[in-house]
């Protein structure tokens, strides 16, 4: 029997809809068998998760999201099996959260000069976990307020770069990230690589990311074209990199995708998940 994999999906800890009890029973019910919570720049939601899990007959493997600015673009970057104690991965996930939050307060005043007053204090009404601020959280405001009509809407019109609310901002290195995920003995993972707006250097990026220590390219994303399953795959065996799968679900009705909804990996890569 082959087992059903998301690697790939967020909480309440950072900027999903569910608690992560709520997610790993959906992931259950939708016949996912292995799966990663993977909340931004924070671990505290697994072992709620871990718990449920027990329970719903998945297998839970402990996951984060991490920030990263690599030349002048944000990438992110999937942590899988991680040590969630691990002293060096927690010191780094609470510098980009400290980031995260002096970030926040910059976009409530990018918003104030576009005349968009109360934004931050806005956002942070839909906060849900007091650690983690990101930009989801102002665009559901954004949407609430009535300045779009929903956050599809808001990542075109509003934050991002160019736009109202942007704010330029550095996260960690690729080689912190990569470090930090290493020492808490997980593997390092580029999530969404065909999200990128890296203007025809993607096989810099894939190669530097490789040299850096990564170990898998996230082929399977709900942010990629069945084009692009085919274009990373391919990466995959180039790079001689693993691959990996992930629906990166936020909530009912917000994402491009549900738990357990990715296809099987296409043929000829090496799945991230080969040695567990
Ligand atoms: P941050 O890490 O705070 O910069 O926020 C990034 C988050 O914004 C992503 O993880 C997504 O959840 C969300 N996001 C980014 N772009 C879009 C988009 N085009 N549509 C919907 N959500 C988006
Ligand atoms: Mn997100
Ligand atoms: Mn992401
Ligand atoms: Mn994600």
């Amino acid at each position: 029997m082959t087992l059903r994999y998301d690697l790939h999906c967020h909480s309440t800890y950072s900027d999903g809809l569910l608690e992560p009890a709520e997610v790993v029973r959906r992931a259950g019910v939708r016949g996912v068998d292995v799966l990663a919570l993977t909340d931004h720049d924070e671990t505290s939601g697994l072992a709620e998760a871990r718990s449920a899990a027990r329970d719903a007959g998945v297998r839970l493997i402990d996951g984060a999201e991490l920030s990263v600015s690599w030349r002048d673009i944000t990438l992110h970057v999937v942590a899988l099996g991680i040590d969630p104690d691990c002293v060096d991965l927690c010191e780094g996930l609470e510098a980009i959260r400290h980031g995260r939050a002096h970030r926040a307060q910059r976009m409530g005043e990018e918003l104030a000069q576009a005349g968009i007053a109360g934004a931050y204090a806005g956002a942070m009404k839909f906060v849900t976990h007091e650690r983690l601020i990101s930009r989801t959280h102002f665009a559901r405001y954004l949407v609430d307020a009535g300045h779009a009509r929903d956050t599809r809407e808001v990542f075109r019109r509003f934050l991002v770069r160019g736009k109202p609310g942007y704010v330029a901002h550095q996260w960690a290195t690729l080689a912190q990230a990569i470090g930090w995920i290493h020492a808490a003995g997980g593997q390092a993972v580029l999530a969404h690589p065909g999200r990128y707006n890296v203007d025809g250097k993607i096989r810099e990026l894939l190669a530097e990311f490789r040299d850096t220590g990564g170990d898998a390219i996230e082929v399977l994303s709900s942010s990629h074209t069945p084009a692009q399953y085919t274009e990373f795959a391919r990466y995959a065996r180039v790079f001689g990199m693993l691959a990996s799968s992930g629906s990166d679900f936020h909530g009912p009705g917000e994402s491009w995708a549900d738990l357990g909804d990715m296809p099987r990996l296409p043929a000829g890569v090496t799945p991230v998940w080969k040695d567990w």
